[in-house]
């Protein structure tokens, strides 16, 4: 059965493998190379990475290039990586990230994801400038049977982050997932916030591991790079969930993040049901991409 980043990936891959379906070994013209290398361009793979692909066309005109292709990427692509998976403390995983990108959505996805895999977890809802995003974490928090820690009165994210690592340390919670509020990366004390925040987690609970994972809209494509570049001057971010990779032929995107920014895509947002968050693997996702099986 085919896996759901398989089928999230199906816009992505029906651009780009359908431009390597037309080239066959020996008449390999400029012209073909000009609009495979156009099309790895609109699925935002980045200049670097299609430059590289252009050269083992070239290379391996008459041999198994695809293969050859799809080895190279991998390699150029963050390691299957478990963001909790040996932790000897317990974890916040602040959820970042521009407003609209599936922060709450994907809080919730991963307090989901951790409960199943047996951990105790408590959800915090930070967004207090949204009550909207409090109310649809409790609807998720309850279908997720974890813990929620919200006050719609408070109109500190501070205070309510305060709240939730206290309260989650007396519960001895393993995980702890913060949603916060969702802020455009050119509003300084917006995210002088985001640093208090940090601060607050780092200092005054020093119990626990701290994270911080950006939510990446996939449709964004490469003005999305900026933003991650940015929240990454004010709080370290350990790593990205690219969402809504099911509705975008964009999924290139990974690429460019690891390259320039050096941050790893952990999780995939594949849908916007609860369960539609995938661990990122790169062989899947390169499968997924070209829609080729095995390297050899
Ligand atoms: P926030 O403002 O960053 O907290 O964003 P939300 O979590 O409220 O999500 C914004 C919209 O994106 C909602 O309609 C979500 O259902 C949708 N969304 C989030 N993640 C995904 C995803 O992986 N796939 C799809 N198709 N939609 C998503």
């Amino acid at each position: 059965m085919l896996n759901r980043l398989f089928n999230a990936l199906e816009k992505t891959r029906s651009s780009i493998s359908n431009a390597f379906k037309s080239l066959s070994g020996n008449n390999i013209s400029n012209e073909d190379i000009e609009q495979i290398e156009e099309k790895l361009l609109l699925a935002d793979i980045g200049f670097n990475t299609v430059e590289n692909i252009i050269k083992i066309i070239k290379k391996f005109r008459n041999d198994d290039f695809l293969n050859e292709i799809k080895k190279y990427l991998i390699t150029e692509l963050p390691q299957k990586h478990n963001l909790v998976n040996g932790a000897s403390s317990p974890m916040v995983i602040m959820v970042v990230g521009v407003n609209g990108t599936g922060k709450t959505t994907s809080a919730a996805k991963l307090a989901k994801l951790y409960k199943d895999l047996g951990n105790d977890v408590t959800l915090v809802a930070a967004d207090t400038y949204r009550a909207a995003a409090v109310e649809q974490l409790r609807i998720w928090s309850n279908r997720a049977n974890t813990r929620l820690v919200c006050n719609e009165k408070a109109t500190e994210p501070s205070a309510v982050l305060f709240d939730g690592l206290t309260s989650a340390l007396s519960n001895n919670s393993d995980i702890v997932i913060v949603d916060t509020a969702g802020r455009l990366h050119t509003y300084d004390n917006l995210m002088s916030e985001l640093e208090k925040m940090h601060r607050i987690s780092t200092k005054r609970f020093p119990q626990f591991i701290v994270k911080n994972i950006i939510t990446i809209d996939s449709l964004l494509g490469q003005n999305s790079i900026v933003q991650a570049e940015q929240f990454n001057n004010h709080v370290p971010l350990d790593g990205a969930i690219l969402t809504k990779l099911d509705g975008t032929a964009k999924g290139g995107i990974v690429f460019s993040l690891y390259k320039k920014l050096k941050i790893p895509v952990q999780y995939i947002g594949v849908g916007e049901e609860l369960s539609d968050l995938e661990m990122f693997d790169p062989m899947k996702y390169v499968d997924g991409l070209f829609g080729i099986k095995n390297v050899k």
